[in-house]
């Protein structure tokens, strides 16, 4: 009996080395587009540099998360959204595994909760100033 863990990892595997195996074949920057691509609307694409080389297509992309070493797959759909719908520059690319992604959001907003409650809690030391005068 194979654990759920084991059995998990061994599909995220076969999906790497699946990926692996179709961007040996293609050139994103390079016609023909396969009809399995996500194509590159180029008038959605900000950047900020003067050289860019936008490709034709989006591929997905293997990345080693910057907090926890995961690799992790950047799909080409999920591209197009920070790309093209999120707007994020076509410098930037994917550092964060989704878990240590939804960790942060979560520190983030148990941060901000708590700097409100702090805010609430504490009065402000020149209250008392500001309200006699
Ligand atoms: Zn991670």
């Amino acid at each position: 009996m194979k654990s759920g863990k084991q059995r998990k990892s061994e599909i995220k595997m076969k999906r790497l080395e699946r990926i692996v195996k179709r961007d040996n074949t293609v050139d994103p920057f390079k016609d023909p587009i396969p009809d399995w691509a996500i194509p590159v609307n180029p008038a959605e694409i900000v950047y900020h540099s003067m050289f860019i080389n936008i490709p034709l297509f989006y591929v997905d992309k293997e990345f080693c998360c910057k907090d926890c070493g995961q690799i992790e797959v950047w799909t080409a759909k999920r591209q197009k959204w920070w790309y093209e719908i999120a707007k994020g520059a076509f410098e930037t690319t994917a550092v964060l595994c989704r878990a240590c992604r939804d960790r942060r959001k979560h520190e983030k907003e148990a941060q901000k909760a708590h700097m409100k409650a702090v805010s609430e809690r504490i009065p402000h030391p020149n209250e008392d100033f500001f309200k006699n005068t």
